[in-house]
């Protein structure tokens, strides 16, 4: 087939070149080439040849829709983020945020998985694809993208054929129809169904050979005819025999018809230049050929929803014949071929001058125009209405990070979701990723977050508190259900007798043990809210009595570290988070903490992890977004750190204090002078291993007799 052939950047350059007429953008389009086929270099196709074949064919579909720049060089781009690793800011560094955008928007839409096993769940994938994307050129790039997929299908084994086939046929053709992309839409029928009924399509296919010749026969005597009586009209036109693609004849035999009776075998279109001439034509065939009762469909006054406009009509022909004939202009032609595409592509390069920074607004403009014309018109085109509906009012879609889509409320936060998932995982939460950064639990929830749950399966359930902020009311109840259960008393009772046995057999007297004082430093340690929250963690299994015992006589200090050692640990460099993934990391800059310093996590609102020291006063306020975190032994080597120099004047400080520094390896980053007078205050930012390391240097400094005190900074 010819349109396997494969293409060269220079043929999209000279297809894209026929209606963009701006050199700067062609060049463009070969520089953002480059850049693909370099991010894709070493990968290949199972269909064979290098991988940028396949992002280079989808461009060149996307100009067959007459795509604009960006579009075409989104569709060369399209799978650099997912197969590359390429950052997405570095696409809009290098190319700017639109082409950014569209990528970004595919890539999401490729991450779902479109299982569809019944007919509802195939309305909502097309929701969420319509729903998800913002701009319509991100459909029309995941539509080519398919389209040079399913040219390519013969390369994959027969399950993944088939599914892939299902899939396409069930939901991205009918988005392709609902936006009017006939081109695309029908060539992705036909692919579907030769691989998902083999038979059919050939028998269909071969029947069609089969009377080929006599049908090519009697289509040019009527189209000759035809045309003979619009020049005596005088009526300037163009008109040409089109086939019925395979997949139409197929639905028309699954209805029960025959082959040999399909009406519309044999069609012509005949294109003018204005809507006038539409109408003259339709009278003007009827005079001479006997037009079919109810088969006359005026699709210039009643457009169809995907904008589809054109005269049906149905004649008895040419010697007997029966034949479809559509009437329409040029230009509802173009949109009857490429749909929403066609409908900015076509203005724009009928009018290149108009075409400005606002052409995008206008094609956004004009897919919002097609939802707003479905809602009031075809209630059978309920489709792009219930996205309107649902996806973009009272629900917000989420995914899970393998691209499973869960539907909630909207304001839903990631407790909600947890539950959604499993009840055993909602009760069991202990935090959430959002799009790659930790959010609090009360996180709203917006569309299309990739929503990642943290769980802890020693966690003590869920809180109270989270029924002030779920959404869903089955979230609410599932909490509620918890607690009557009653689980908590039994965990409660439990964690006493345990911490009770324990004290017992190291020889404690429990009431002695649980003064005061050492409660306190329990309730810090553990952070635990009084004894019953603490019987409850001990009962849950959270922290073992000789963990708590440790708290306070610490003989063991490596039990609470074997007691992590199952969990999953994050490492980002220098910090190990317990029980998250992947998650950002980042060194406070208030206490500037260094390996040796005891430190704690803090999940900061969209900016993942900042590490904190226990002490840092910053802290005190915020601590119930508290992480456990530890150094990594095999850190990177020197952390900036700040201390304060108390020092009586001294013309030498400055010099005596940087070469000390020097003496020990230590880099200094900055030396100031905060405050005069008596005393001299120096602020000395510095780079040193660790805690020891510092800890010499203080000494050191400490032994100039004019220097007082040296003390780390916390801001
Ligand atoms: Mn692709």
């Amino acid at each position: 087939m010819t349109k396997n052939k494969q293409y060269t950047i220079d043929d999209l350059v000279y297809k894209a070149g026929k209606y963009i007429s701006d050199s700067d953008e062609l060049k463009k389009i070969r520089t953002v080439y480059k850049y693909a086929e370099e991010k894709h270099e070493g990968q290949f196709r199972l269909s064979g040849g290098p991988y940028i074949y396949h992002p280079l064919s989808t461009a060149v579909i996307l100009t067959s829709v007459y795509a604009d720049c960006d579009t075409i060089c989104a569709g060369l781009l399209h799978d650099v983020v997912e197969d590359c690793d390429v950052p997405l800011e570095e696409l809009e560094e290098n190319f700017g945020s639109s082409i950014a955008n569209l990528v970004n928007g595919v890539t999401k839409i490729s991450k779902i998985n479109f299982k569809a096993d019944n007919d509802a769940l195939v309305e909502y994938y097309k929701k969420i694809i319509v729903g998800m994307s913002e701009d319509v050129r991100v459909i029309i790039i995941k539509l080519a993208d398919r389209l040079h997929n399913m040219r390519t299908l013969w390369a994959l084994p027969e399950e993944k054929q088939k599914s892939i086939a299902k899939e396409t046929l069930e939901i991205l053709a009918p988005i392709a129809h609902h936006l009017g992309i006939h081109k695309i839409k029908s060539e992705l029928e036909d692919l579907s169904l030769r691989y998902l009924k083999p038979d059919v399509f050939y028998d269909i296919a071969q029947k069609l050979n089969n009377t080929k010749l006599e049908r090519d026969q009697v289509v040019n005597d009527m189209l000759t005819s035809v045309s003979n009586l619009l020049k005596e009209h005088n009526i300037k036109h163009e008109i040409k025999g089109r086939s019925k693609s395979i997949y139409s004849i197929y639905r028309k035999l699954e209805k029960g018809r025959k082959f040999s009776d399909i009406y519309d075998l044999l069609a012509l279109r005949i294109l003018v230049d204005t809507e006038q001439e539409c109408y003259s034509i339709i009278g003007i065939i009827h005079s001479k050929y006997k037009p079919i009762p109810k088969r006359f469909k005026d699709f210039i006054a009643m457009p169809k929803a995907n904008g589809y406009q054109s005269l049906h009509t149905t004649v008895f022909g040419y010697d007997g014949y029966l034949f479809e004939i559509q009437i329409r202009t040029y230009a509802m032609d173009e949109v009857a071929e490429n749909g929403v595409a066609a409908h900015w592509a076509y203005k724009e390069h009928k009018d290149l001058k108009n075409r400005g920074t606002n052409s995008t607004e206008a094609k956004l403009q004009f897919f919002r125009s097609i939802i707003e014309l479905n809602e009031d018109k075809m209630s059978s085109e309920e489709f792009v209405n219930s996205v309107k509906n649902e996806v973009l009012n009272n629900n917000i879609y989420v995914f899970t990070p393998k691209g499973d889509i869960f539907e909630l409320p909207l304001g839903a936060t990631p407790v909600d979701f947890a539950y959604r998932i499993h009840t055993r995982v909602g009760e069991t939460t202990t935090g959430a990723i959002v799009n790659n950064s930790i959010v609090p639990l009360d996180y709203e929830l917006k569309n299309n977050d990739i929503v990642k749950i943290i769980t802890n399966k020693n966690s003590i359930g869920p809180s109270k508190e989270w029924l002030n902020f779920v959404k869903s009311t089955q979230t609410r109840n599932k909490i509620k259900a918890f607690f009557t259960r009653n689980q908590r008393e039994d965990y409660t009772e439990h964690g006493k007798d345990l911490l009770e046995k324990e004290l017992r057999k190291q020889k404690y007297s429990f009431n002695e043990f649980l003064s005061d004082d050492n409660l306190k430093l329990i309730y810090e340690e553990t952070k635990t809210n009084g004894l019953n929250d603490l019987y409850l963690n001990i009962g849950n299994g959270k922290f073992s009595p000789s963990f708590i015992i440790n708290i306070i006589d610490k003989k063991d200090p490596t039990l609470e570290e074997i007691k992590f050692k199952n969990l999953p640990k994050h490492i980002d460099g220098d910090i190990i988070v317990e029980g998250i993934d992947k998650i950002k990391v980042n060194l406070a800059n208030c206490c500037h903490p260094i390996p040796g310093d005891e430190i704690i996590g803090y999940i900061s609102k969209g900016n993942g992890i900042s590490v904190h020291r226990n002490n840092c006063h910053n802290l005190s306020y915020l601590d119930n977004r508290m992480v456990t975190v530890s150094w990594n032994p095999e850190n990177s080597g020197n952390f900036l750190t700040t201390v304060f120099v108390y020092a009586k004047p001294n013309g030498n400080a400055m010099l005596d204090i940087m070469q000390k520094a020097n003496n020990l390896n230590a880099g200094v980053e900055g030396i100031r002078t905060v405050s005069k007078g008596d005393t001299v205050t120096y602020e000395l930012d510095l780079w040193v291993r660790n805690v020891e390391h510092l800890d010499n240097l203080i000494r050191e400094l400490k032994n100039f007799d004019y220097i007082e005190n040296v003390v780390r900074a916390m801001k």
